[in-house]
Order: C-alpha cells, then sequence, then structure tokens
C-alpha cells in the first residue's frame, strides 16, 4: 500500500483495502467477461469506496480504482493490445434527482444532450480515408484489445464511411460506440453457446462481452450483435460544433446513432427527460439501464474538462437494477388452462423493480435448456417494471458441483394423467384430460372470468380452484346455474357461520349482468384455441349469431378480416366435441346471450384500416387506443410497413415515427386519431 494510506488509523485503512481490492477484482471480472455480481452490486460497492474516499480525502490516492477507468486487459488475452488515438473516459453515475440537481448546477449550460445508456460493451473504431482501420475494446481506458477482424462481421459497423456534400469524409475519425445483444436474441445466442460447449452467459451483457471477444470472427457473426456510437475521439478534417453536430454526421456517415437521443435546453427539461424514461424504460427497441445526460457545446464540454476517470461534462443517471442474482431452490411445473405444462423456477425470494420475486415462468423444456439453469445455480433474475420476472441464466462460476439438471416430468401433477406432446415435434408438453383435469378446469373458469371474457369481477384465481376442488361445479358448462344453495358448499364464498358471503352475492349478480354481455365475450370465455379478443371481435361482428357461426364453413369463417385458415380450423374442430357443445347448450339454457345485440358495438368506422400507435398519447393507454381501434373494425399493428394507414404518433414516439416518415406514411397527432376513431377519415 502507499505511504498516505498507511499512516492512517489501521481499521479505516483495512476497509479501504477491503473495498478496493473487491473494486478491483469485480472489474476485472466484469470487463474480462465473467462477472460474478450484478452491475447494480458492483455500483453499491464502488459508491461505498467513493463515499469513504469523500470522508477521508487522504484515501483518495491515484492508484485508488475510483481514479482509473475499466480494467486491464487481460494477461492471456489473444488480442494485440492497442493504445487508443484519444484516452476513452468511463461515466460517473448519479442514482436520484438530487444527484443530478447537484451536477446540473455544478454544469451549466443552455443546451443538454439525453441519451438512453445502453448496457454493453464499448468498442473505439478508428477510420482513416473514411476506411475501418482497427476497432479496440476500452480496457483501461488507454490500452485497449484490438478487435478488427470482430468487428467487421458487426453489421451495423460500416467498412468504409460515405461521404455527402455536406459531411465529406475526414481523415481520421475515432468513433465511440456501445456493442450489445437484443434481448430479444438472447435466448438463442445462449442456446447457441451451449451448442458449441461452452457454459451459459448469466445476461446479454456478459453475453455481447462474451462474444465480441471470440477467436474466429465467424463465430462472432452468430452472435447478432449490434452497435450505437455515443461519442467521438481523435478527429482530422472533422470540427463540430457539438456532440449533437457531431452525431449528425456520424449519421450520415453511415454510422449506427441513436433515434432517442434528444437536446433539451434547461435543466427542467432534463429532469423531465430521466421521469420520463424511468417510465417508458421498455418503449425503447433496445435494453437501457439509465439516461446520459450531456453537455452539447465542445467548446463547454473543454472547458469544463474530466477527472482522472471520467469527463466532468457528462453524467449517466441509473435507474434501479432489473437484474438481481438470487438461488433457484427448485424448477416445479404448472398445468394451464390450455394443458400446456410450464415449468417454472422456485426462487429465494428476491427484492427488484420494486417488487419481491420468488417465482418465474421458464416456459417449456427447451427453454430450461437454452438457459442452461440448474436446480441449485445462482441465476440472474430480471424484472421489468410491468413485465413478468424471467431467469435469464446462471451465474455458472458459482457452481459447486452440487447443482442438478431438471427432469421434466411425465404424468400431469394435477390430476397424473401422462403427459404427451400434441403434436410430434411440440416444444410443449400437455396434459390430454382437457375436460376434466382440475387444473385446466379452474384455469379455464379464470381466464372466461377476466376482464377480456364474462368479466365476472368475483371470480378470481382462488375462487375458481375453490369451486372446482368442491366439486360444485364439475366443469365450466354448469357456471351459470350456480345458486345460492349450491355456493354453501364453498371456502370462498360463505362465512364462518357457512352462510353465502358478500362475495358470493356479488358473484351471483355478476354472473346474473354476465348473461347478456357481447357475443365476443362469450367466444373468447369457451377457450378455442387461438380465438382471442381480436377474432372474436371480428367474428362476432360478421356472424352476430354463434348458430350462425357454427354454421358457417371453414373457408368462409377464414375469410374474416384477421382471422385465417389456423383460427377458422380450430374453432370447427372445437365444436366437433361433445363435451364442447355441452357448455354452449348448457350457458344457452340458462339465458347467455347467444346472439350480438348490437346495442353497445361502435361504429365499424375503422373497417379494413391498419393503424400503429406509437409513443404515449395524453388521453388512451396503450391498451386503450388499441382497444379503441378493434373495437371500431381496424387492425391495431405494432410494427410501420407500406400496408399501415395511419401511425399515430405521441410524446417520445422513437423509430417508428421515423421509419413512418421514411416510408412517407399519414401521420396523425393524438387529436387526428380521436377524429380518426369518430369519422374514419382523418380529415
Ligand atoms: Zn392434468
Amino acid at each position: 500500500m502507499t505511504e498516505s494510506v498507511s499512516n492512517l488509523d489501521p481499521e479505516l485503512r483495512r476497509q479501504w483495502d477491503e473495498l478496493a481490492a473487491e473494486v478491483r477484482r469485480h472489474r476485472d471480472l466484469y470487463y474480462n467477461a465473467k462477472p460474478e455480481i450484478p452491475d447494480a452490486d458492483f455500483d453499491e460497492i464502488f459508491r461505498r469506496l467513493q463515499r469513504l474516499e469523500e470522508e477521508h480525502p487522504e484515501l483518495a490516492v491515484p492508484e485508488s480504482p475510483t481514479m482509473e477507468v475499466g480494467a486491464p486487459a487481460a494477461v492471456s488475452s489473444t488480442f494485440d493490445n492497442v493504445e487508443h488515438l484519444e484516452r476513452m473516459m468511463s461515466l460517473d453515475n448519479v442514482f436520484d434527482e438530487d444527484e443530478l440537481t447537484e451536477w446540473l448546477a455544478r454544469t451549466p449550460s443552455g443546451t443538454y444532450l439525453t441519451e438512453l445508456k445502453i448496457d454493453g460493451l464499448s468498442l473505439s473504431l478508428v477510420y482513416r480515408d473514411g476506411v475501418l482501420e482497427r476497432a479496440a475494446t476500452r480496457g483501461d481506458g488507454r490500452v485497449g484489445e484490438d478487435v478488427t477482424a470482430n468487428a467487421r462481421v458487426i453489421d451495423d459497423i460500416p467498412h468504409e464511411l460515405t461521404g455527402t456534400e455536406d459531411y465529406p469524409v475526414p481523415a481520421l475519425l475515432e468513433v465511440r460506440g456501445e456493442v450489445f445483444i437484443a434481448l430479444e436474441d438472447f435466448g438463442e445466442v445462449n442456446e447457441l453457446r451451449q451448442a458449441e460447449g461452452g457454459k451459459p452467459f448469466a445476461n446479454p451483457r456478459n453475453a455481447a462481452a462474451g462474444s465480441l471477444r471470440q477467436k474466429n470472427p465467424e463465430d462472432v457473426r452468430k452472435r447478432r450483435l449490434r452497435m450505437i456510437s455515443h461519442g467521438i475521439g481523435a478527429r482530422e478534417g472533422f470540427s463540430p460544433a457539438s456532440q449533437h453536430d457531431a452525431y449528425t454526421a456520424l449519421a450520415a456517415w453511415g454510422l449506427p446513432v441513436s433515434p432517442y437521443t434528444e437536446q433539451v435546453h434547461s435543466v427542467e427539461e432534463v429532469v423531465a427527460k430521466v421521469r420520463y424514461w424511468a417510465e417508458h424504460r421498455h418503449d425503447a427497441d433496445h435494453e437501457m439501464d439509465g439516461l446520459v445526460v450531456k453537455v452539447d457545446s465542445y467548446s463547454e464540454q473543454r472547458a469544463l474538462g474530466a477527472t482522472s476517470r471520467a469527463p466532468r461534462w457528462a453524467i449517466a443517471y441509473k435507474y434501479p437494477p432489473e437484474e438481481v442474482t438470487t438461488k433457484l431452490v427448485d424448477i416445479q411445473v404448472g398445468v394451464g388452462r390450455t394443458g400446456r405444462v410450464t415449468p417454472f423456477a422456485v426462487m429465494t425470494p428476491v427484492f427488484v423493480a420494486g417488487s419481491t420475486v420468488s417465482m418465474a415462468t421458464l416456459h417449456n423444456q427447451t427453454e430450461v435448456q437454452r438457459k442452461g439453469v440448474l436446480i441449485g445455480d445462482t441465476v440472474v433474475v430480471r424484472k421489468a417494471g410491468e413485465i413478468i420476472p424471467e431467469v435469464l441464466g446462471p451465474v455458472a462460476e458459482r457452481r459447486d458441483g452440487s447443482e442438478r439438471a431438471f427432469i421434466f416430468p411425465t404424468l400431469c401433477p394435477a390430476c397424473g394423467t401422462r403427459l404427451a406432446p400434441q403434436k410430434e415435434g411440440d416444444a410443449d408438453w400437455r396434459c390430454p384430460n382437457t375436460r376434466s383435469c382440475p387444473a385446466q378446469l379452474s384455469s379455464r373458469l379464470t381466464y372466461l372470468a377476466g376482464r377480456g371474457g364474462f368479466d365476472i369481477e368475483a371470480l378470481g384465481e382462488k375462487g375458481a380452484q375453490d369451486l372446482i376442488r368442491t366439486g360444485i361445479l364439475g366443469d365450466e358448462s354448469e357456471l351459470f346455474d350456480l345458486t345460492a344453495e349450491k355456493l354453501l358448499a364453498s371456502k370462498v364464498y360463505t362465512t364462518k357461520a357457512g352462510k353465502v358471503n358478500a362475495s358470493g352475492e356479488k358473484l351471483l349478480a355478476n354472473l346474473a349482468e354476465a348473461r347478456n354481455t357481447e357475443l365476443w365475450r362469450v367466444l373468447v370465455s369457451l377457450s378455442i384455441r387461438h380465438v382471442g379478443p381480436t377474432a372474436a371481435r371480428a367474428l362476432a361482428a360478421r356472424y352476430r349469431s354463434l348458430p350462425a357461426l357454427v354454421d358457417a364453413p371453414a373457408e368462409d369463417i377464414a375469410d374474416t378480416d384477421g382471422v385465417g385458415m389456423i383460427i377458422a380450423e380450430s374453432f370447427k374442430s372445437w365444436f366437433e366435441v361433445e363435451w364442447h357443445r355441452q357448455i354452449v347448450d348448457r350457458w344457452a339454457a340458462a339465458g347467455v346471450t347467444m346472439e350480438e345485440t348490437g346495442g353497445d358495438v361502435a361504429a365499424q368506422t375503422l373497417e379494413g384500416l391498419t393503424i400503429v400507435v406509437t409513443g404515449s398519447l395524453e388521453g388512451f393507454t396503450r391498451d386503450g387506443a388499441k382497444e379503441a381501434i378493434l373495437s371500431r373494425g381496424g387492425k391495431a399493428s405494432g410494427s410501420v410497413s407500406k400496408k399501415t394507414d395511419y401511425v399515430v404518433v405521441g410524446e417520445n414516439a422513437g423509430s417508428k415515427e421515423t421509419k413512418a416518415r421514411d416510408l412517407g406514411l399519414t401521420i396523425l397527432d393524438e387529436a387526428g386519431f380521436v377524429r380518426l376513431l369518430e369519422t374514419g377519415s382523418a380529415d
């Protein structure tokens, strides 16, 4: 240790030594692609060290890891070391609005840039006379690993820049960017990795880092790496006035820049952007873990300068972590509405993104293998906003040999029936006892009572399970024959004194009301494979009566807008089953409507129109906007194409808006959307 540290209180020195060693160790693991702990945990250790040094400035020696960027390249690296032309810095983080406001007060400016922070791997590209000469990882900021051959197979990285009249290609350009793997590609990348005999990656960041460091560029190509530029280093023949101008030039030359970068002109606007993206983290096309705020002007940047590790003119606002590690205690299976048997992870409870998580779906056997998790593994769990928690992958380095593989059961855990795939080669296994498997029955009941079905508020999962378990309902056909007397056998719908309780009364009232619902809700409630609300609405609107629909030939049904042959055939074959028809008959006998009454149907103003809504609207939620389109006979699409009739653009719309403009589509604001809903025309 250094002298300044050795003169200190020994306890303080011990604390500093431990923290510094921990930071160095995890940083090395992080940059050399095998991190043991999630980023958020690292951030916490790093901040503890920073705080200790703030309280005792004598500890803040030049060798402290708080003064360093990244970590030296691995000694055993297969790549040559190369020196960056201009140093690559790291970014300082803030974690709340107070810290952000303090930073903004230290860096007053008329224009800030806000950029989404991608959690990937930094890369530096050197273009000489427009030709890609070299690509290097960040390393310790001065020296990185030469990964040029691998960078050449990343689609987003041009081999040659295209000059334009406004932006001639500069003699020299050092571009900095982030290389990452999209979450949607991660599963396949992990599968590929295991097929090649490697251990699965814990999360997309590790996968990106590991992928970029492969020896054979052909293997790198398969990993679907992407890049977004986030700065420039050395340059000749190019002197932009601001970061924003630089991005405009990079885009003109064919380099990937983010569509989410925005110029804002006040401290209030910066804070508003931070709040906006905290709510809309998952609306971007890629993963993000924070918002980077930069002073836009290069002359202001130069005046502010840098510390030893990070520029003073930029800060990363880190959002709360969505990934944590925990123990995978067991893998069990559940049986769903359609008999699908789904493995799920049972974990040591862990707090992430605002709630405690102890279970997560693993989808199917293939998915368990693809993720490469073993029972007993330490796993990375991700929970993103409203999205259900997901196990990303194992921290394979933490294995001690006691882990065991999950073996898929052969019998249904709910009814003991032998499980089988529905068709040969299906990834999903099912319990074939559709009619009376208690797990399937209670899931079907819960589903038909849901918002997209009969909307029976008093019938939830617990109630459904109770009605089946007690034998009050043999199956869903008996639902509308339910009486107060029958309910007395229930545990959920009775008082301790053995009378029907308030929920029970409500259930009976709900059922009475649900008899006169819209026809599409009845269709959805039958749990016919592929017949969800969208298809059901289209069918109900066209045929207006269930008997008419049942009599229609499959070809005719398939001709319905948004339906097609798969749904039509699924519909027809459902009605071939005797006990299925009995459900409809008993419901009809109990007074459930089988006709479209037509009273509440919205005018079909949008028939034949495909509409994309992007960004956030004031008066509609995402689902609300979709509902408004569907109920008027329109098609709500998630992606912009030439076939799109209208694109409704809300705040912070992003890449879909850009694409719509490129395709020359009709773009509407919210007022235009409301007009369109009412009249079917945007004029
Ligand atoms: Zn079963």
